[in-house]
């Protein structure tokens, strides 16, 4: 990047509603803001819908799937559409990633450079899938004038509830799937960082998405994601978010049967052995953590270091974390950006206070102001760490690390496992054989072996035990928007 494409903070439009392609004001003319943790700004205002509106929402999604062009056009006709998506993306990467930035505190460049080519792809996959034919036909063995028609329908209109948290990709990893498969969507994204949805609804108009198709509605969780969870026209909610909402949001949406995809929390144990390539591994802890200020549902959370090698292992991971570049996401010399907003800047600060009560500091734990401002926390490591303490049993969603040590890989799996989490994982080692002999025994839905953070649009992404069930990513995905329906055919 030269000087001349340094990025900078934009004025960004009130936000309104998307109902049935057509923006408009919320009608009590109702708003709430959204604002920069590095200036502590308001950034904009963002229209409040109503629990009505979301109905409104919902009509025009069920419409435009029953009746609409997009619920009964052919699914070459979609994939074609889907693609013109995934390409306005990639033309408009710089716009999301400024949002990005900006509502959420994420580093310009991770979210240029990692996050969108993940986003457009997700389209292309999805947009590929939907051209497949996957309908099947069967003859049975003692009737053999029977013809079985096996058909692969959409589930209707879904409701797609996203966190604070990597906003546009957790909306596009459902709206992709959902859309190719011939679903309509009603998308409520979380209040604090709503930027990228308002960008990606224009994307969205400007592809030649029919009207109704996907509908954006903004506002609390409490009132219009409610209503949205106990709406009878809608078939599923796609929600990713905290474990206490999801429970919540399973219980409402079991009176009308919702087809239910939940991603959850976690608290995510890295394992490193002393046989590991001791510099690459602290590497993959330090970003395990650290990569978007810990602000990440796979953060590894719990890191598992040991004995042998773990006096090394803390010295120099330590010193890493002492050296991260806090500042402005928009600088592109910036590693690691303030914390999404106030409230969990204060629950992150709370977490690190009591880490300071039950383990030993070795780095960080205080904030930062960048030329005076933001919610900047310190990369913190918490050294001898048991696995019984709130610091390492509780998702705390921010930059600070308790590590524990273990003696054999006996006891490093019986920590790795002793949580109710099940999200994501990482084995360092040197010994391969070892790596997936564990990977066997972990129960998570994603393993890293010497890695982090590695995702890819094939691949399914989902939790086990609270952190969740049903898979975001891969066909898995896209098979959890449609259901079967048999055609029993007699031919006589
Ligand atoms: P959250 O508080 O659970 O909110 C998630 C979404 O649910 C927001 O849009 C929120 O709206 C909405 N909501 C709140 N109450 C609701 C209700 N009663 N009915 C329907 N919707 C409701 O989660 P968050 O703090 O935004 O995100 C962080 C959490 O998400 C962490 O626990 C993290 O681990 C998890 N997460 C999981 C994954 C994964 O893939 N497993 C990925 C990322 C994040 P408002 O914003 O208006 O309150």
């Amino acid at each position: 990047m030269t000087g001349l494409d340094i990025p900078r903070r934009k004025t960004i439009a009130p936000g309104q509603l998307l109902i049935d392609g057509h923006w408009r004001d919320g009608a009590s003319g109702e708003t709430t803001t959204t604002s920069d943790p590095t200036t502590e700004e308001v950034i904009t205002t963002i229209a409040k819908a109503s629990a009505e509106e979301a109905g409104e929402a919902v009509e025009a999604a069920r419409r435009a799937f029953e009746d609409g062009p997009w619920g009964r056009m052919h699914h070459e006709e979609r994939a074609k559409i889907l693609f013109r998506v995934a390409d306005l993306l990639d033309e408009r990467a710089d716009d999301f990633a400024v949002r990005e930035a900006m509502d959420m505190g994420m580093p310009y460049h991770d979210f240029r450079d990692t996050i969108m080519p993940f986003c457009s792809g997700l389209f292309r996959f999805h947009g590929a899938l939907a051209m497949s034919a996957l309908d099947g036909s069967y003859r049975t063995s003692y009737e053999r004038d029977i013809r079985i028609l096996t058909r692969r329908e959409p589930l209707g209109v879904v409701a797609a509830i996203t966190p604070f948290n990597f906003p546009l990709t957790l909306s596009v990893s459902k709206i992709a799937p959902a859309l190719a498969a011939g679903n309509t969507i009603v998308h409520k994204p979380a209040s604090d960082t709503p930027l990228t949805a308002l960008a990606l609804g224009r994307v969205m108009l400007d592809a030649g998405l029919p009207d109704g198709a996907y509908n954006l509605v903004t506002g609390g969780g409490g009132t219009i994601g409610d209503a949205l969870v106990r709406d009878p026209r809608i078939d599923k909610i796609a929600f990713t978010g905290s474990t206490a909402v999801g429970q919540g949001i399973m219980r409402s949406g079991a009176e009308t049967m919702k087809h239910l995809t939940m991603e959850l929390g976690g608290k995510s144990p890295n394992i490193i052995f002393a046989d590991a390539d001791i510099d690459a591994a602290v590497q993959a802890a330090f970003w395990g953590i650290f990569w978007n200020k810990g602000e990440v549902c796979v953060a590894g959370s719990r890191l598992l270091v040991e004995r042998t090698c773990y006096d090394e292992v803390v010295e120099k991971l330590s010193r890493l974390a002492e050296k991260a570049v806090l500042g402005d996401p928009l600088d592109p010399a910036t590693q690691v950006g303030p914390i999404a907003s106030r409230a969990e800047y204060d629950k992150v600060l709370g977490y690190v206070e009591q880490g300071k009560q039950t383990a030993r500091l070795t780095a960080g734990g205080g904030t930062r102001r960048i030329n005076g401002t933001g919610l900047f926390i310190e990369p913190t490591v918490f050294a001898d760490a048991t696995n019984d303490i709130a610091i390492s049993r509780e998702e705390i969603f921010g930059p600070v690390l308790p590590v524990i040590p273990f003696d054999d890989e006996e006891d490093a799996i019986r920590i790795a496992i002793d949580t109710p989490y099940g999200l994501a994982s990482g084995i360092q080692t040197g010994d391969l054989g070892r790596g997936l002999r564990l990977a066997d025994r972990i129960k998570a839905g994603t393993v890293w072996l010497n890695t982090w953070h590695k995702y890819h649009p094939n691949a399914p992404f989902g939790g086990y035990k609270m952190s969740g069930y049903g898979r975001e990513q891969g066909r898995e995905a896209w098979e959890s928007y449609t259901q079967y329906k048999s055609i029993w055919a007699n031919l006589n």
